[in-house]
């Protein structure tokens, strides 16, 4: 079992919705059920505090359903869902009450929205704090989603004085516009291929985020207001990171499943399935988030999880450019993470701190989620750490089945995830069609801040 204290045979305490104690192995109170796991691990349920559900408006693109389903299905129990996917976008409370009525009756898993911060909200913001929600999201570039426009310094200025003082995070997109555009312009004056993935990894320069990252920690000290990078990258911007940590600036920084998985060597040109911005980067770069990973100055890895209909990746043209950016990946981060870590000799009880506390730190659910103690949900996964995916569509449980982790051989297995106290998601049960796996109700519910 995976508890705050490491990896431990333990016995775990039940009670209700809640985990009433950890004791130590055959520790069991006279005439208490018991299950026994034998060797499988019990881990936290996982917190992903960055997901794209786009549901309302979008439903045909994700929903709620599909998407706590995937969730349950990789052992996450939390989902954090971003603001700019859904109609209306998140950046107002009407639209957070719109967001709350379309999930009724309809999440397998405990979830919680982010706002948006965009051109314009200032004054809405507050209000939305008042809300419930656990922060806020912004980009500095365009988001691809015209509804939901970038900020610029001045923006993001307005923004931090509302929100400095009532201690929510900003989480920020981290790329600059400029050396985007001046890439972009540059590629396309000499005719560059766009079906090419190096023309795509040249248009999204390391320095778009450095700049930005760097911009970011400065206001991030001006405010005393805590910022957190989404979705790092480019480990150029690592030792700005590490040091601006080193001396207390309130920054802190998530990695994605798929930096830490593909290298830009391996993908093929075309296969679109693997656009995301930022984009993902060489091998050399890999290692280097795995490293700062290990070393702490990357807090958390989540999925980015930003699906869309199959033909908005546009696989027949293969044009980086004109494809949709989003890897659809919720369920496989677990065993993609851990095939990692194996393969660099990590063992397992980094992976509660990554994937399960510090999220639920980011997301201000530490002590109720993504830990395994006493006085927090009884949110379980029964995890099998030998066993051995070759990822097929029948494995995926999201909407569209299209995901650059098709055809990857994973180690480690979800057999089962409870969400407080009940069973979820059972690879065992039996299924009828891909959608038998889930046992009772949709008894998820809201996370909100109070
Ligand atoms: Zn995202």
């Amino acid at each position: 079992m995976l508890t705050a204290e490491g990896l431990t045979a333990a016995t775990l305490l039940v009670d209700g919705e809640r985990i009433a104690g950890v004791r130590g192995w055959g520790d069991v109170p006279a005439g208490a059920p018991l299950r026994d796991f034998g060797d499988y691990v019990l881990l936290p349920g996982l917190v992903d505090s960055h997901v794209h559900i786009n549901e309302p408006g979008r439903t045909e693109w994700e929903g709620f359903w599909r998407a706590t389903r995937a969730a349950a299905s990789g052992g996450v129990t939390t989902l954090v869902d971003m603001p700019l996917n859904c109609v209306p976008e998140t950046t107002n409370s009407a639209a957070l009450e719109a967001k709350r009525t379309a999930a009724i009756g309809r999440t397998w898993v405990d979830w919680a929205a982010w706002g948006g911060v965009v051109r314009g909200n200032a004054g809405d913001l507050l209000a939305l704090a008042a809300s419930g929600v656990p922060g806020f999201k912004c980009f500095l570039i365009h988001s691809g989603i015209d509804g939901f426009p970038w900020v610029a310094e001045a923006d993001l200025r307005l923004a931090l004085q509302r929100l400095r003082g009532c201690g929510l995070p900003l989480l920020v997109h981290a790329e600059l516009a400029g050396p985007v555009d001046a890439a972009t312009a540059k590629l396309n004056k000499a005719q560059a291929d766009w079906r090419r993935y190096s023309t795509f990894l040249a248009s999204r320069p390391d320095a778009a985020e450095v700049e930005a990252i760097r911009l970011l920690i400065g206001l991030a000290e001006e405010f005393q207001t805590p910022i957190h990078i989404v979705h790092l990258s480019s480990a150029a911007a690592l030792p700005l990171l590490a040091e601006a940590r080193g001396r207390g600036v309130p920054v802190t920084v998530e990695t994605c499943a798929h930096y830490l998985w593909f290298a830009a060597e391996e993908i093929p040109d075309g296969a679109t399935e693997y656009k995301c911005t930022p984009p993902i980067r060489g091998a050399a770069n890999r290692e280097a988030l795995w490293a700062a990973l290990m070393s702490g100055v990357i807090d958390m890895v989540i999925t980015d999880h930003s699906p869309c209909p199959a033909e908005m990746k546009r696989r027949d043209e293969g044009r980086w450019d004109l494809a949709w950016g989003g890897i659809a990946s919720l369920g496989l981060a677990l065993p993609a993470l851990w095939t990692g870590m194996k393969r660099r000799g990590v063992g397992l009880e980094r992976l509660g701190e990554w994937m399960a506390a510090a999220p639920a730190q980011l997301a201000g659910l530490a002590g109720q989620k993504g830990v395994l103690a006493a006085g927090a949900d009884a949110d379980i996964v029964v995890f099998d750490p030998d066993a051995a995916t070759n990822v097929e569509a029948g494995d995926l449980h999201f909407r569209h089945k299209l995901s650059p982790y098709l055809g990857a051989v994973l180690r480690g297995r979800v057999l089962e995830t409870w969400l407080r106290g009940e069973p979820v998601f059972s690879l065992n049960l039996p299924s009828e069609g891909l959608d038998g796996h889930f046992p009772g109700k949709p008894r998820g519910r809201e996370l909100a801040r109070r």
